[in-house]
């Protein structure tokens, strides 16, 4: 079999993208709100049903600048079982990240530990709809009201969910996105942040750009965040594709499923919540060892013999990296679930273009390995 990554990237067709390249060459505004960079956040926001939306040349700087915008100071609270990006956001700010442990059932933050971990210098919570799964947004909302505190969601793995009927996006006082060629939908590099307001939208533009507000007033110390004109045109021809995208990332995930549901120590995520419109943005799988027969670690390398190339994504732990390992929330007794998922946990391959008969190669040999 042909090697078969854990993902590939959704790419727009060459020949509709042509067009948009030369009206840029004619044009000649390549960055700095741009004729696309507009187009792109009109489009977003009617596709992902959101009122304002800022966008950026990645999804880690919409997390640093969030925290800026809402000048978040002190101790924020944030979960260990994610990319690095979370909490490097925090930590660039000054700010002290605050592990709590997650949920099993969701790898979200436990809403439940969250109150524990609130200390007079809280000012906000950093949670993740990790593998685009909705956290528990009625409950931290709840909490947050309750503190006084402010709720940035990253949500680099969520796009186009939804909970309720509503996107995921409009809970908390921010959202951000990853374009990263890694997701869902992806600008090759690139981000947004979402905000509620047309003020708060206009000072996050501030901020993107240094924090030039005309040409000679420069209302903060901002950033370079902004995406440019053709990453944004990219981004417009490919959102067009995205609905198809999730539609056969659903067919691989139901596939996955039908074939591991019987197999004893192979757990997977639950997508029958009624209440959730799903992107399947990854297809995570725990590996208990007793019950299985191997390890993690045993099952990534046998697939890699067979040219299946998984991810251990989220290992390891945020915690356990050497930035944060020192704080007292980060110790693994603080977190015991979140380290069992990290020891557990491979990401199996899920792509547009993935074929449903590789998805059950792939299950064949999940099989064959047990012992
Ligand atoms: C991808 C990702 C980011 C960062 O996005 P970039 O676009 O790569 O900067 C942040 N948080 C999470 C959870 C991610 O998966």
């Amino acid at each position: 079999m042909e090697r078969i990554n854990v993902t590939s990237p959704l790419l727009p067709q060459l020949e509709n993208f042509q067009p948009y390249l030369e009206d840029i060459w004619n044009r000649k505004w390549l960055t700095n709100n741009g004729h696309y960079h507009q187009e792109l956040e009109k489009a977003l926001c009617e596709y992902l049903k959101i009122d304002y939306i800022s966008l950026y040349t990645n999804g880690t700087l919409p997390l640093i600048t969030a925290l800026q915008a809402l000048r978040i100071t002190g101790e924020v609270i944030t979960t260990p079982y994610s990319f690095c990006a979370t909490t490097h956001s925090i930590w660039w700010n000054g700010i002290k990240p605050v592990f709590v442990d997650i949920d099993p059932k969701t790898c979200n933050l436990d809403p439940e530990k969250i109150e524990a971990a609130i200390t007079p210098r809280t000012t906000a919570i950093m949670p993740v709809h990790c593998y685009g799964i909705p956290c528990d947004v009625e409950a931290i909302e709840e909490i947050a009201n309750k503190y006084g505190l402010s709720v940035i969601y990253d949500a680099a793995h969520a796009f186009g969910v939804e909970y309720k009927g509503r996107s995921i996006l409009n809970y908390g006082d921010m959202s951000t996105l990853s374009f990263h060629a890694t997701k869902v939908y992806n600008t090759v590099e690139g981000g947004a942040l979402v905000t509620h307001d047309a003020k708060t939208k206009k000072r996050i533009d501030f901020l993107k750009n240094f924090g030039f507000a005309d040409e000679v007033t420069i209302v903060a110390p901002g950033i370079n965040g902004k995406m440019d004109e053709i990453r944004s045109a990219y981004g417009l021809v490919n959102l067009k594709q995205v609905d198809e995208a999730i539609i056969l990332r659903k067919k691989i995930v139901e596939t996955y499923c039908d074939g591991l549901n019987n197999i004893a120590g192979i757990r997977h995520l639950d997508y029958s919540n009624k209440n959730i419109k799903h992107n399947y943005a990854y297809f995570p799988i725990f590996i208990d060892k007793e019950k299985y027969g191997i390890s993690r670690d045993e099952l990534y390398e046998k697939l890699k013999e067979n040219n299946i190339y998984g991810r251990r994504y989220f290992y390891p732990l945020i915690s356990n990296m050497t930035t944060y390992k020192g704080y007292d929330s980060a110790h693994p007794d603080n977190l015991p679930i979140a380290n069992k998922l990290a020891d557990e946990v491979l990401c199996l391959p899920i792509y547009k273009d993935l074929k449903l008969s590789e998805v059950e190669k792939i299950v064949s040999l999940i099989k064959g390995f047990r012992n």
